[in-house]
């Protein structure tokens, strides 16, 4: 399998001199399974950058695109996506969706005339949409897999195996925590139940989904000394990111879902600093960050 980042960056895309390095597009993955089958993770403003990629690759693209959830930084850059207006193509979208949204709604109303010019029903490739809850499905000759993760109002968190290697991609988390639950009003009641309904520690269930990856991409927005004042807002502080790569004893850890307030050297600290902690912890996985334009092949 190899990845290929497009864009990194959580909530608002954030160019300038600050953010060259690890980018300023927010989030999109582009995953290749074994016979370069394609498969995208969110369509942030970073898709642009993959669409255009594809285009000078001049082949008629059939490809999955899974959406973690309809936050603007995981959807905006949709309309962008070049691709999608060529005729022979071919995405399937894939993602959650609420009662009262649908997951067509959920990309196709960011289109909607007030907001921009062109309509969803008006691009050429041909655009499935296949909606998903928690479960498994067979994509190429892989296995994509699905979790409820913690993030107002719902999230997933995906996870592909394909010929003994796999991938975990969680790209907003937070960690759950039983007394905040019940005083949080933004999140899904159905993702507070299954959360609290596991014994123990009630992130059990991210670790399980996550157990031996390869790869793991995962949400680490804030510092710990950040978290303290965005409880609630659905992402994750480093340590708990570390924890979740340690639980699941995964192979390599990716820090994700940069926040819009760091630089560059902000980012180069945090990765420093979960190294650190790492060697102290004596945890036995790889960590970077995750750069646009940076490769992964495994
Ligand atoms: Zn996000
Ligand atoms: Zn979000």
């Amino acid at each position: 399998m190899k990845a290929r980042f497009w864009g990194t960056r959580g909530s608002i895309p954030t160019p300038g001199k600050d953010t060259v390095r690890y980018g300023g597009n927010t989030p999109c993955v582009e995953v290749r399974l074994h016979n370069n089958e394609l498969v995208i993770f969110d369509a942030g403003t970073g898709i642009r950058g993959l669409g255009d990629s594809l285009m000078a690759g001049g082949e008629s693209v059939k490809a999955y695109l899974a959406i973690t959830h309809p936050h603007w930084d995981h959807i905006q850059g949709f309309p962008f996506f070049k691709p999608a207006f060529i005729s022979g193509n071919e995405f399937t979208i894939l993602g959650a969706q609420s009662r009262s949204v649908t997951l067509r709604q959920m990309i196709s109303d960011q289109m909607d005339r007030v907001y921009f010019p062109i309509q969803l029903s008006e691009l050429k490739a041909k655009i499935n949409f296949h909606p998903l809850r928690e479960g498994s499905i067979p994509i190429f000759d892989a296995t994509l897999s699905t979790l409820y993760v913690n993030h107002p109002t719902f999230a997933l968190g995906y996870r592909i195996d394909c010929g003994g290697r796999s991938l975990v991609y969680i790209s907003d988390n937070e960690p759950f925590d039983r007394e905040l639950a019940r005083s949080v009003k933004n999140v899904d009641r159905m993702i507070v139940e299954r959360y609290s309904r596991s014994r123990g520690n009630p992130n059990q269930r991210v670790f399980d989904f996550a157990r031996g990856a390869t790869v793991l991409i995962h949400d680490a927005t804030y510092t710990p000394e950040e978290y303290v004042n965005h409880v609630g807002w659905g992402h994750s502080h480093y340590l708990f990111t570390l924890e979740v790569a340690a639980r699941a004893g995964v192979g390599k850890l990716v820090l994700f879902h940069h926040d819009q307030t760091h630089s560059d050297d902000k980012v180069d600290e945090i990765l420093t600093k979960c190294r650190k902690e790492i060697r102290s912890r004596n945890y036995q996985f790889e960590c970077v960050a995750a750069a646009e334009g940076m490769e992964l092949d495994w």
